[in-house]
Parts: C-alpha cells; sequence; structure tokens
C-alpha cells in the first residue's frame, strides 16, 4: 500500500514516523557522546561524532531532507561550514563560480578571500536581472549560487529561468534558502540542486545554537559528509539535540511570523516617518507577484527606511523597548539590525546608497511576540524619533 504524503508539520515534528516499541522515550535521548563501542573485527565504519553518524546529528539530517524534499540532508557546525562545503564538495580548481552579489556577507568573503587561493574564481551578479546569469557564464563555470529572499531588501529571486539555464549548460544549482526555511519556499522543487541553511535562524529558531546544513542529491550529501570528515565541523550532539526540538515547531513558528510580519509591514507602510518599507508581501514591493505565486508565505524579514537618516535610526533604535539591537536573525525574539553596520559595513555610504539600502536603513527579524505590542514599541520609538 502506498504511503499517504504526511504534511510538513507531521514531518517537523517525527520525520518519518515509526511504531514505537512500548517503555521507550517520546522525546529523543541525547547521545552526548564523542564515540560508540564498535563490534570487534567489524570494517564497518565507526560511530564517531565528528563522522556525521551520531543518532542526534542523523536524525535532524533524515528530518530536514523529508522537509526540503531532498535524498539526503547533513548538518554542519555553522551556516559558514555549511556554505563552504557545499561550494567544495561540487567545485574544483579551475573551475568558475557564478554568484549572486546579493549574499550573506560572510559568504562574499569567504569567495573573495578564499576561493581563489584554491584556483576557483568567483564572479558577481545582480540577481535580479535574468540575462546577467547568461552573460557572466563561462566555459570553466560549474555552478550558480544565491540567496532568496535577499537580504536586507527581501528581493524574491525567480529560481525557474535560472535552473533551466543551469540544466542546459550542467550547471550546479546552489540555493541559500535561510531567510524562506522550508516552510515558506523548498529550492528543490523549483529546479535547484543543492540547498544550504544557516540552521542557526528559522530551523533551530530559538537563538541558542550555530549551526548549518545542506540538503540534495545522496552523493552530493555523501562528499559534503566526506569533506566534512576530513576538514572537522561536525556539529556537537547537545546542539543536534536543540535543533531537533527547535524544528517540532518550525512550522507553526514561521506561520506565525508570516501573520506577524505582514501586520507590522502594512503598519510600518501608514507611517510618515518612515519612508520606504521592504516586506514581499505589500502591492508595493517589486516582487510581490512573485512572491505571492513561489513563497508560503512573506516572512518575518521587514526592512524599514526612517526619514532623517542614520541620526534619527539610532533614537528610533534607543527608544525601543522589545526589540534587541542585535545581528542574526529567525528566533522567537523580535531582533534589529543596522546593514551599513553589519551585512553591509564593508561598503561607502554612496555604494550602500546606490545598492537600494541608505544609511538609517533598519532590518528586522520580527519574532513571535503579540503583533499589538510591537506595533505599540514601535509607535511609541517612532514618536520621540
Ligand atoms: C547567518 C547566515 C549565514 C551564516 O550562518 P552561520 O550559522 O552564522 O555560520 C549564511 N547565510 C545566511 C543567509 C545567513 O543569514
Amino acid at each position: 500500500m502506498k504511503r499517504r504524503r504526511l504534511g510538513l508539520s507531521t514531518r517537523a515534528i517525527h520525520g518519518d514516523p515509526k511504531a514505537r516499541a512500548d517503555w521507550t522515550a517520546v522525546a529523543p535521548p541525547l547521545y552526548q557522546s564523542s564515540t560508540f563501542t564498535n563490534p570487534v573485527g567489524s570494517t564497518a565504519e565507526v560511530l564517531y561524532s565528528r563522522y556525521g553518524n551520531n543518532p542526534n546529528q542523523v536524525d535532524i539530517g533524515k528530518k530536514l531532507a523529508l522537509l526540503e524534499g531532498a535524498e539526503a540532508a547533513l548538518f554542519l557546525s555553522s551556516g559558514m561550514g555549511a556554505c563552504a562545503l557545499a561550494h567544495l564538495a561540487v567545485l574544483r580548481p579551475g573551475d568558475h563560480l557564478l554568484a549572486s552579489e546579493w549574499i550573506y556577507g560572510g559568504v562574499h568573503r569567504l569567495f573573495r578571500e578564499e576561493f581563489g587561493k584554491l584556483g576557483i574564481d568567483v564572479s558577481f551578479v545582480n540577481p535580479t536581472q535574468q540575462r546577467t546569469w547568461k552573460k557572466a557564464m563561462r566555459k570553466t563555470t560549474r555552478a550558480v549560487f544565491l540567496e532568496t529572499p535577499t537580504n536586507p531588501l527581501m528581493r524574491v529571486i525567480d529560481l525557474e529561468p535560472v535552473a533551466t539555464l543551469c540544466k542546459a549548460e550542467g550547471l550546479a544549482l546552489i540555493v541559500d534558502s535561510t531567510f524562506a526555511s522550508p516552510v515558506n519556499f523548498r529550492p528543490l522543487e523549483h529546479g535547484a540542486d543543492l540547498v544550504i541553511h544557516s540552521a542557526t535562524k528559522y530551523l533551530n529558531g530559538h537563538t541558542d545554537v550555530i549551526a548549518g546544513a545542506v540538503a540534495g542529491t545522496d552523493q552530493v550529501v555523501e562528499e559534503v559528509r566526506r569533506l566534512m570528515q576530513v576538514w572537522g565541523q561536525a556539529l556537537d550532539p547537545f546542539a543536534a539535540w536543540l535543533i531537533d526540538r527547535g524544528m517540532r515547531t518550525l512550522t507553526v513558528r514561521v506561520r506565525r511570523q508570516n501573520e506577524i510580519g505582514l501586520a507590522v509591514a502594512e503598519w510600518c507602510a501608514k507611517q510618515d516617518a518612515i519612508s520606504k518599507v521592504h516586506y514581499p508581501g505589500l502591492p508595493s514591493h517589486p516582487d510581490h507577484e512573485l512572491a505571492k505565486r513561489v513563497l508560503g508565505g512573506f516572512g518575518g524579514m521587514l526592512g524599514i527606511e526612517l526619514k532623517g537618516g542614520v541620526r534619527a535610526a539610532e533614537r528610533f533604535l534607543k527608544a525601543l523597548t522589545i526589540a534587541a539591537h542585535a545581528p542574526s536573525l529567525g528566533g522567537v525574539e523580535t531582533l534589529v539590525s543596522e546593514p551599513r553596520l553589519t551585512s553591509h559595513a564593508s561598503l561607502t555610504a554612496e555604494q550602500r546608497a546606490q545598492a537600494g539600502i541608505p544609511d538609517g536603513f533598519l532590518r528586522f527579524s520580527l519574532g513571535l511576540e503579540d503583533p499589538d505590542d510591537l506595533i505599540a514599541d514601535f509607535a511609541q520609538a517612532l514618536a520621540r524619533h
């Protein structure tokens, strides 16, 4: 008998549910052990937590694969570790990587500062201009990398034309899907070959773990695992256990954050002191139609521009009482950061303005507080600004 396909929430909680034996723990036990006994004389791979085969590590990998619709997935000790090894699994010296220029600052640095030393050439394109991808391709191009939605403008990239191009040219399409989480977007369903997450963000969701993940075919994930075993970015078992606990509420968290995001964005759009709101759920957003078509929800990430630039932004930030001024995102607490001091600190003020991120731009990661409280807090802080 063919089994019914389970919904996303059931998969996030149970993975692939099996009949339970009597007297077993309902919550997964934590295997806080670096090593495991191995049968004498066995030539099978030993169990050792750096190998990624600790039961806590294995369980969350299976769960993420089920959520992304991938053959396999593997968690690593950070999003940066996941990103580095995903690329090293598909690129060789002499290869060219074509990357979106709107990507996480750390990944931009990795490509700029490290990949050249490995003989991997990287060039960057504006991801919203479909024709630039093809134009920037070279004979040696082996992979394409992008992030969607992007930080901090929340631009949504249409994967399908890029995926069609990659298929035609035999390139791997690698997508950092951290901002969307598998609840709002599943890149593999849109033609991507490999998905990367900073699990530090929505997958864990509680601002208490650094982790990353890669999901894709068995073959590529096995290569990432092999690299992880020798380069050493395995996830600690307790971090894996916390991520398992976090993932159980992934769908309720992200769906609620979608609601809060829309409510706060709509309120912000009506304020005179706010000159611009960047949220894909608003009709004013350049990718609103695409977002409606491809996203399961518009997310909990919001960009706003205050009239009065940096000084107004700083007064507003100091007056906020609920949102914490901190980098990172995807947790239950609302966080706010200034791209000029974080993700876009390496650019000049003019370059930032040109990129559509003028000084005074604030990026919010909305948590799970009552939206009325968040809005009241914004209102009192704006009144002082
Ligand atoms: C945070 C982040 C990363 C890096 O992840 P870490 O877990 O901090 O190493 C990569 N990509 C995106 C989109 C991120 O937001």
